[in-house]
């Protein structure tokens, strides 16, 4: 092989080269707890405080000891780890645990079924394709059955044991007199229209659940969406303050088709409700659309407009999940009982990647599992690591989500001070937990040109985070679609010296902003 290909960088190169700009292109080589490490000029380590948390997916932080160790046995062990289509005890016992979970949570009695996949994204892609598959046997299920009243009528009126009013012409839109012919081909003609449509599914405003060809079309931020619009069919998205939008999408797309009864010697049609609605999907907190919290308001008004139509809820906690907001389902805080929930980032115990869609059990179709499948969804290494993880959050009583409630109580006051200190710098402090976002006013009048040109550029985010990485060792960035909002997610084993020296870095920071302070804004 050449060694003039290892001279450039092939694996995402744009990418490195915008790291380079924010310097904040480190490798880094060790991590422990909430510290990153690299090398430095002098070859000694430099450690910075990771407060990005691998965008959420460490609630136990870096190498968590007890999910390493769950790793060195398994290997150690000689355990195979890609063992498909053999009996795979480790993610069944990953699905009972989080059964326990949701038995607690929400007060469930139901099981909810596990599919394993292997990303936040193609969780919510196995959830996407369920729905689908369920809505499309219902359709099945009705047209069968409207096919088989069909035949009943017909064979009623041929040996003269029913009628044909008029009534049933004009019901449908035909001419009076239309015979039994007419009659069947317009009812088989709107089945097979509505049956024809593409699946529609209803998201938030500001969503973010994922970048594969299906999740995309839910992601709201255009700039990831629309160039795909094509390949997928797309969603109708709603606005998190104004959910009166729900209520028109639902009374727009609702359809019903005719079934013919014979009801006393007489036909008649009755309108049937069909399935539209392949699934309302949600995050029960938004992560990349700026920490935006769902109220219990909001979660009640979508749970009675989907229940009305029997649209099922799809729950993404991907990032929200795993305990980071002081319980394990965010979800459960506001009393969002999921038909579907997904779960990713974290549940590798930030070592293994995986992830997993739960189905409850009434919407559950065993026959998914024949028709959906990956090489590494279950795999013995990652489902071992999840159990780890679970036990650790799950020890003494859930210490894990009372510190991570109480951890996000303590960063929410730091930041509401902070905003009361820096009014013209600091908008607003959202979120729960160690899910928190605070959002900055826009800075593009400022008089340092760095800082006006990020904001300018709705790089603003970025700049800052480039800004905290080389002058205070402080790692976070924005939330991916609402740029002028940094994300806090860290571990529970955040200390009280690392909640200070953010204080310390945020103070000077917003001092840097309100002083219009080009220097110190690009220093290091
Ligand atoms: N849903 C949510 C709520 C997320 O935050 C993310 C990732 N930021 C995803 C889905 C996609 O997960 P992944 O990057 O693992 O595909």
């Amino acid at each position: 092989m050449s060694t003039a290909t290892a001279e450039f960088e092939l694996a995402e190169p744009m990418m490195l080269q915008w790291l380079t700009a924010l310097g904040v292109d480190v490798e880094f080589v060790r991590g422990e707890g909430n510290t990153l490490y690299f090398v430095g000029p002098d070859g000694a380590e430099v450690p910075v405080l990771d407060y990005a948390g691998g965008y959420g997916s460490l609630i136990l932080g870096h190498n968590h000891p007890g999910i390493v160790g769950a790793a060195r046995e398994f290997l150690d062990a000689g355990t195979p780890v890609l063992a498909q289509a053999s009996r795979q005890t480790a993610a069944s016992r990953v699905a009972t645990a989080l059964n326990t979970v949701l038995r607690r949570e929400f007060g469930v009695d139901e099981p909810y079924f596990a599919v394993f996949s292997n990303s936040g994204a193609e969780s919510i892609e196995v959830a996407l394709k369920h729905a689908e598959f369920d809505r499309v046997l219902k359709v099945k299920a009705l047209a069968d059955g409207i096919t088989e009243h069909l035949g009943a009528a017909r064979a009623a009126l041929a040996d003269g044991t029913a009628v044909l009013p008029d009534a049933v012409a004009a019901a449908l839109g035909l001419a009076p007199g239309s015979g039994i012919d007419a009659v069947a081909a317009e009812v088989g003609g709107r089945v097979a229209a509505l049956a024809a449509r593409p699946s529609l599914f209803i998201t938030l405003a500001g969503g973010f659940h994922g970048k594969l060809v299906g999740s995309v079309q839910l992601t709201h931020n255009p700039a990831f969406r629309t160039p795909f619009a094509t390949m997928a069919p797309q969603a109708r998205f709603v606005p998190l303050d104004r959910l009166d939008a729900l209520d028109e999408v639902i009374a727009q797309e609702r359809a019903t088709v005719p079934d013919l009864v014979v009801d006393d010697g007489v036909v008649t049609v009755v309108e049937r409700d069909f399935p539209v609605f392949s699934a309302f999907v949600l995050e029960a907190i938004q992560g990349e659309g700026g920490i935006r919290v769902v109220d219990r308001a909001a979660a009640d008004r979508i749970k009675a407009a989907c229940a009305a139509v029997d649209c099922p809820v799809v729950v993404d906690e991907i990032q929200s999940g795993m305990g980071r907001t002081g319980a394990f389902f965010a979800g459960s805080l506001i009393g969002l009982v999921p038909d579907y929930v997904t779960l990713a980032k974290g549940l590798g115990g930030g070592i293994a990647k995986a992830a997993v869609t739960l189905v409850r059990g009434g919407r559950y179709r065993p026959e998914f599992e024949l028709v959906h499948s990956s090489t590494f969804a279950k795999d013995t290494f990652s489902s071992t690591l999840a159990l780890t993880t679970l036990e650790l959050l799950e020890a003494d009583g859930g210490a894990a989500y009372r510190r991570a409630a109480d951890l996000g109580e303590r960063l929410t006051a730091l930041f509401t001070a902070l905003r009361a200190d820096f009014p013209d710098v600091v908008k607003d402090v959202r979120g729960k937990g160690l899910m928190l976002g605070l959002e900055f006013h826009d800075q593009s009048a400022s008089a340092a040109p760095s800082i006006a040109q990020a904001a300018l550029t709705d790089t603003f985010g970025y700049a800052v985070a480039g800004y905290l990485f080389r002058v205070h060792r402080i790692r976070t960035f924005p939330t991916a679609s609402a740029t002028t909002t940094l994300r806090f997610e860290p571990s529970v084993l955040l200390t009280d010296a690392e909640i200070a020296r953010l204080d310390t870095a945020l103070r000077a920071l917003a001092a840097v902003l309100r002083d219009q302070d080009e220097e110190a804004f690009t220093a290091g």
